[in-house]
């Protein structure tokens, strides 16, 4: 059977979330610091203390939403699933279990549903803050989730 797909626009500015755990933090900041012009051009989204530090370095707004652990990786997830963020630099910690582990490992599947650039380390977040698309208007394919959702249409289930 064919896949039906839906396009959503990502227009020129991009709404970028950003996250760090705390032994990825320093790597994020050099990061950032690297990429200063490219990325002040965007919209910034963090969670709260990754958000802070961005601040501080780049002297421009973040919208920062609650502290990792305390619910912003799922808040970051919610926007993704509401189509409010294009794409994600997530450096998390590879050596060191987080208390919410299950919400990073949520947030990452969310990132896959809804078909959204991810960089997990510092190479792919080199790829992606240098690739062409960055300037451009650029049409993000999923997967059309109509049938998914009426899949209880004409079923008598109660
Ligand atoms: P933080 O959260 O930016 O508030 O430290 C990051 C995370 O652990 O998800």
């Amino acid at each position: 059977m064919e896949k039906a797909y839906k396009k959503l626009e990502m227009s020129i500015q991009k709404r970028i979330g950003l996250i760090a755990h705390d032994n990825k933090k320093r790597d994020l900041l050099e990061w950032v610091r690297f990429n200063r012009d490219l990325l002040v051009q965007h919209k910034l989204y963090a969670t709260g203390t990754t958000g802070k530090l961005l601040e501080q370095t780049l002297g421009v707004e973040v919208i920062k939403l609650q502290s990792g652990p305390l619910g912003g990786d799922q808040q970051i997830g919610a926007k993704i699933a509401e189509g409010n963020i294009d794409f994600m630099i997530f450096f998390w910690d590879p050596l060191e279990p987080q208390p919410h582990d299950p919400d990073v490992k949520a947030l990452l599947r969310l990132a896959v549903v809804w078909n959204i650039p991810v960089a997990c380390n510092r190479a792919s977040a080199d790829f992606i803050i240098s690739s062409p698309l960055m300037s451009e208007e650029y049409q993000r394919l999923i997967t059309d989730y109509e049938a998914y959702k009426e899949r209880f249409k004409g079923k008598d289930v109660t």
